[in-house]
């Protein structure tokens, strides 16, 4: 296929911080005297951070003041912040550590494309900073995914055209945006994107770099 870059999304495919923000929720949610569980957390997902707090409201049948809906948001992103300072290589999901040694070793440059504004700070606390080109996040784009731009602004500060870019992903959203990219889009560790994956893995222990180059 002659691939010359891979490009990464950060949360659920190279680290799983999902657990943090169910953790940051729920406490959010508490302080309003609603109980949440992993149950009701399943609305959250791949839901932003004001609609997330607009369900939990929803949730306890409440409402509160702009100002206090601010407060409530800073308050559930400083638990969220604290929690991934914990954050450490041996949270990296499998098979991401030898992958970027290949890559490294074949010459074939990373980067990272996400919709988080944290993901500088949490690669650096993962100890891979250092293996990716660059790393295009919440801040440095206009319109999030399943928009391509983030994908397009990784492909261009490497310098590679999208299709001979591989584009690893676990978000609908993020496949969608990948394809529309021209990019090939690898499935990553959730079952619905099998169907709308170039290619579906479990993780990354499943991907063999050799047959892409
Ligand atoms: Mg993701």
């Amino acid at each position: 296929m002659n691939i010359k870059g891979l490009l990464f999304d950060l949360d659920g495919v190279l680290v799983n911080t999902e657990h943090n923000h169910f953790i940051a929720w729920k406490r959010t949610a508490e302080k309003l005297g609603i109980s949440f569980t992993e149950k009701n957390n399943e609305l959250l997902k791949g839901v932003s951070r004001v609609d997330s707090l607009k369900a939990i409201l929803k949730l306890g049948d409440l409402q509160v003041s702009e100002q206090e809906f601010e407060a409530l948001l800073t308050f559930k992103n400083d638990i969220y912040l604290d929690s991934i300072t914990a954050l450490s290589p041996a949270d990296l999901l499998p098979g991401v550590a030898s992958l970027l040694l290949k890559a490294k070793e074949m010459n074939i440059l990373c980067g990272v494309g996400s919709s988080s504004k944290n993901a500088k700070p949490i690669l650096k606390l993962l100890g891979i900073a250092s293996f990716f080109k660059v790393v295009v996040d919440g801040f440095g784009v206009k319109d999030p995914k399943p928009h391509p731009e983030v994908f397009l602004n990784g492909a261009a500060a490497l310098g590679i055209m999208p299709n001979s870019i591989l584009v690893f992903e676990d978000a609908a959203s993020g496949i969608q945006a990948a394809k529309a990219g021209g990019f090939t889009a690898i499935g990553v560790g959730n079952p619905h994107v099998k169907e709308s994956a170039d290619v579906y893995i479990n993780d990354l222990t499943e991907f063999n770099l050799e047959e892409y180059v």
